[in-house]
């Protein structure tokens, strides 16, 4: 039967219809509602039934935590897309690459009798994803420590051998550039996120190549919330690491979250044209990056993060940026904090410093669904035209 749809916050009424003024834009968090419409277009064969003898144990037939026929399936669409290297290598799952965070910077660690004495140093670069931080920090181990940013190490990796575990996030969350590792050195790790590594948000120039890369289902197929994330592993040791984190942390990844993702990938990669979510996802990010851009490309007082077109081996063409986020920046000396002027104008994005950068930055999340980017929209276009 028909799905039940309840309205955007800022709309009531049987069909949604009454739009209440007074309502702010929601730009803050990241859930990825822009791909709602795909999902609503592929409702049957997107869809999930478990029987409850289904599945009730702990492990699949080879004794493992993780569905083969599914890691199959993640080489196949890394494959057909282009963007991350998977052969040779070795992938574990994760509850959402959340948990892969720490699981790798616990395998990237020293974790010798000695390790109290020199631990890891885990370091990121601003403006960047805050949970590197707040999770390295929240774990508080003997074996390694949140450091700060990268600009403070630069030069400075050879002392004392100490290992450092360098968070690379390409595309960026906040501002979508493509970043590259930072640090230098034998004693270097680098844990490369690419949660935004899909031509829904970015150019892809070459296929990523990385030692440990992190890939999440929240921002391919847009499900947040069945929390599957996978890591490719070029070092088996890297990977005996990660694997004995994940069976002493969780007993591996939920069966049901891993059946939920084979179904979606089966829609993704088997729907007659693998780049239909692809043309979709691009197209409407693209479309919201050009509206804000125009909007804002009005003011003096804000400005946007600068992203060029650029060649994509997906497209196979020069295509226009598409990020996820827009980095919004208040350019008057006296907009010291962007965030509150953005409120008060009924615009609720994230603060700069939660990205450990300055407080004249905002992030507006631009995937959510389109009543909340049209509403962003409309804001933006009544305080723009006010200054
Ligand atoms: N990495 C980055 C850069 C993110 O922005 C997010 C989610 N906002 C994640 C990882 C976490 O994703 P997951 O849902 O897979 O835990």
């Amino acid at each position: 039967h028909e799905p039940v749809c309840e309205c955007n916050p800022c709309y009531s009424g049987s069909d949604c219809s009454n739009f209440s003024s007074h309502c702010a834009a929601n730009a803050g968090d990241g859930d990825p509602y822009f791909l709602e419409p795909f999902w609503m277009r592929h409702a049957a064969s997107s869809a999930v039934l478990v029987s409850g003898w289904h599945r009730m144990g702990y492990t699949y037939s080879d004794g493992s935590y993780i569905s083969q026929l599914l890691v199959n399936h993640i080489k196949k669409l890394h494959e057909i897309v282009g963007n991350a290297v998977t052969d040779g290598r070795y992938i574990v799952f994760g509850g959402g690459s959340t948990q892969l965070f720490n699981a790798a910077v616990y395998a990237f660690s020293p974790n010798n009798n000695d390790s109290s004495l020199n631990p890891a140093k885990v370091v990121a670069t601003a403006p960047h994803f805050p949970v590197y931080r707040t999770q390295t920090e929240l774990f508080n181990s003997r074996d390694y420590r949140y450091e700060g940013d990268t600009s403070l190490w630069k030069n400075n990796t050879d002392n004392n051998g100490t290992t450092f575990i360098e968070f690379v996030t390409s595309p960026n969350n906040p501002d979508g550039k493509l970043n590259k590792a930072v640090l230098e050195g034998p004693n270097v790790k680098t844990i490369n996120d690419r949660a935004y590594y899909w031509p829904h948000f970015t150019p892809l120039p070459s296929p990523a190549d990385d030692d440990l890369m992190l890939f999440t289902i929240s921002k391919l197929t847009g499900h947040a919330g069945t929390r599957f994330g996978w890591a490719i592993i070029k070092d088996k040791g890297v990977y005996e690491k990660m694997l004995t984190y994940l069976e002493l942390n969780t007993v591996g990844i939920s069966r049901e979250a891993q059946l939920r993702a084979l179904k979606l990938l089966n829609v993704v990669l088997e729907g007659g044209d693998t780049k239909e979510i692809f043309q979709f996802g691009y197209s409407t990010m693209r479309d919201r990056w050009s509206r804000l851009k125009q909007i804002i490309s009005k003011s003096k007082r804000f400005s946007l993060q600068k992203l060029s077109p650029q060649y994509c081996t997906f497209f196979k063409r020069v295509r226009d940026p598409s990020p996820a986020y827009a980095w919004l920046k208040c350019e008057r000396e006296e907009d010291k904090n962007c965030y509150e002027i953005l409120k008060a104008a009924g615009i609720n994005g994230h603060e700069g410093s939660m990205y450990s950068a300055d407080d004249r930055y905002v992030r507006l999340s631009l995937i959510r669904s389109q009543d909340d980017f049209d509403i962003l929209i409309n804001k933006l276009t009544v305080l723009v035209a006010k200054n």
